[in-house]
């Protein structure tokens, strides 16, 4: 290989190792985002059956009172019937504490589906507050896992980006230039090999003649395709021709 792209050959092993890096970093804090979001709904959820159960008690207690003050409108009815004289106002007094104790009835049995609904949701207020403690400790093991995961990659990065530097000092500037622009369109590749004409980079064949020049002359050439740095195992090549 013509030793200008050796250099750039471990700049650019160097780049995409660097590179590597990069993705796994942005990768790291995923799953924690993903428990985050999960701790996030279950605290909302959990919120909003609270305030469901206090309105529920609410409604309860507003029963109770009616109930309460039913009852006692119920018993002085009743003691007025004892009094009574004549038919016509005993049945309407009888009928008045018919309609009381019907509608006293409805309120104890909307007491009790209230009181149903209110021991539901706590049963249900109870398993998510176990799961919730449950998914916060996940996500503290989590955290803790990607703060060391970063720390470590970023150390790794810098380590490369220093190495990275010192490989691109030994380039040719002009040949920098060309790499630098062509890295990030070609997904960091910008050297590519070419087997038996064939360019690695885009799996297409260069000429022929520009095939020979790559075996022959010392130039940097580049695949007219994708335009990428070409090289050729000389060696490989001419022992096939
Ligand atoms: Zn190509």
């Amino acid at each position: 290989m013509k030793p200008e792209l050796e250099s750039l050959l471990q700049l650019q092993k160097t780049d995409l190792e660097i590179r590597k890096l990069l993705s796994e970093k942005e990768e790291c804090p995923k799953r924690l985002e993903a428990l985050k979001e999960q701790v996030e709904e279950e605290e909302s959820y959990l919120k909003e059956t609270t305030e469901r159960i206090t309105q529920l008690n609410k409604h309860k207690i507003e029963l109770e009172d009616e109930l309460e003050l039913e009852n006692v409108r119920l018993n002085k009815s009743q003691q007025r019937l004892s009094t009574i004289k004549t038919d016509r106002e005993y049945q309407a007094v009888f009928k008045e504490i018919e309609d009381i104790k019907r509608a006293n009835k409805e309120r104890e049995d909307e007491i009790l589906l209230t009181m149903n609904q209110i021991e539901e949701l706590e049963k249900e207020i109870k398993s998510k507050k176990e799961a919730l403690s449950q998914l916060q400790k996940e996500m503290e093991v989590e955290q803790k896992q990607v703060d060391k995961t970063e720390k470590e990659l970023s150390k790794k990065i810098a380590a490369l980006e220093k190495e990275r530097d010192k490989l691109a000092a030994k380039v040719k500037p002009n040949l920098l230039t060309k790499y630098n622009f062509l890295k990030d369109k070609r997904q960091g590749i910008v050297i590519s090999n070419v087997t038996a004409g064939v360019c690695s980079g885009c799996h297409m064949n260069i000429p022929p003649q520009l095939f020979n020049e790559l075996l022959r002359d010392e130039r940097i050439h580049v695949c007219p395709t994708c335009q990428r740095i070409i090289y050729a195992d000389r060696e490989k090549e001419n022992a096939k021709a």
